[in-house]
């Protein structure tokens, strides 16, 4: 019995070697969205900044070339402001993201970061440049602090903590029995969305980009979440130039510019207070999360004061 029982023990563990292998490789490839057919030009040059403008111009993208995304985008985010990207469900706001992070080139027009074409720079120094908080964070099935320090592998147990902290995930994490030797992920203590995106944002807190892109979580989060994260945002994207992809309005009403895209095409521009006395799409969607809110907040009270 034995000598079947040894041999079936090794596979057993050799496979959950394997598996946890795998967890981590597909983790990794589903944080980095890889396309293999997106490669770096010959002897293309790293990417250097000296003022992080980002740029597009004239964007035309599709995934499927009887359905253009994107047709004819252009905007400028100066060095250190913050615009934000608004629109229906479906408008084409997560693939400019895409097309910046280079997990896919643009058909036509240009995207550029301090005048350099993002597709003509490696990718590694252009994903170096970029701090991102994608709307699903994937973390490591590892500890929280390998997790958080994914950003820079050489940060002390101090600049962790620190990181934590600003990202207001600290106290949640000094709660935990195990603290940040927590372990998360498959294997590990599950953690909310919201959570999760905190260590994201503790981890770009931590690598310090000069480029930051926020694709906000689509999933509805409760009020005190919501401000938690919000109040995380504000202090990663302070001074910093900052694309929000943003699903909430309550989150780009401080925004520099606001760029409404509807059927991949920029509908309306300009800060909120003057999107909303235009009256247009965007004072639509305004006052129907409003609404929304509101009705949602009424229903909470009648709840908790039947
Ligand atoms: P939401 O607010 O719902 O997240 P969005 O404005 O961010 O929407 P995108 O994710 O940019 O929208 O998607 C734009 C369109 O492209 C959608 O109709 C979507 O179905 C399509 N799309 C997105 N990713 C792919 C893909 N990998 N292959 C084919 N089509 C895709």
């Amino acid at each position: 019995m034995m000598q079947i029982y040894r041999p079936l023990n090794q596979i057993g563990f050799v496979y959950r070697e394997i598996r946890q292998g795998l967890a981590d490789i597909e983790a990794m490839f589903t944080l980095l969205d890889q396309n293999p057919e997106i490669e770096d030009k010959p002897d293309a040059p790293p990417l250097e900044i000296t003022g992080p403008v980002l740029s597009f111009e004239n964007v035309h993208f599709h995934y499927d070339p009887d359905r253009p995304i994107l047709k004819g985008v252009s905007f400028t985010v100066p060095a250190g402001k913050t615009i934000a990207v608004v629109g229906p469900s479906g408008a084409g706001k997560s693939t400019i993201s895409r097309l910046i992070y280079r997990f896919y080139d643009a058909i036509a027009g240009s995207i550029s970061i301090d005048g350099q074409n993002v597709s003509d720079v490696t990718q590694a120094s252009l994903r170096a440049a970029i701090g991102m908080v994608p709307q699903d964070t994937v973390l490591f099935n590892d500890t929280i602090a390998y997790n958080i320090r994914y950003g820079r592998p050489d940060a002390t147990d101090e600049e962790v903590r620190e990181a934590a902290r600003m990202a207001q995930i600290g106290d949640f994490i000094d709660s935990l029995p195990h603290g940040y030797e927590t372990q998360v992920g498959e294997r590990g203590l599950k953690l909310s969305g919201g959570e999760k995106q905190r260590v994201a944002i503790a981890r770009t807190i931590l690598k310090a980009p000069p480029i930051l892109i926020l694709d906000e979580a689509t999933s509805a989060l409760d009020t005190h979440t919501e401000r938690e994260i919000q109040s995380a945002l504000d202090t990663v994207s302070r001074d910093r130039t900052t694309l929000v992809i943003a699903h909430r309005l309550s989150t780009v009403v401080d925004a520099d510019e606001i760029i409404v895209l509807r059927d991949g095409m920029i509908a309306e521009r300009g800060r909120h207070a003057d999107l909303l006395a235009a009256k247009g799409l965007y004072a639509q969607m305004w006052n129907r999360q409003r609404e929304a809110a509101e009705a949602s907040e009424r229903l909470r009270v009648a709840q908790e004061d039947p």
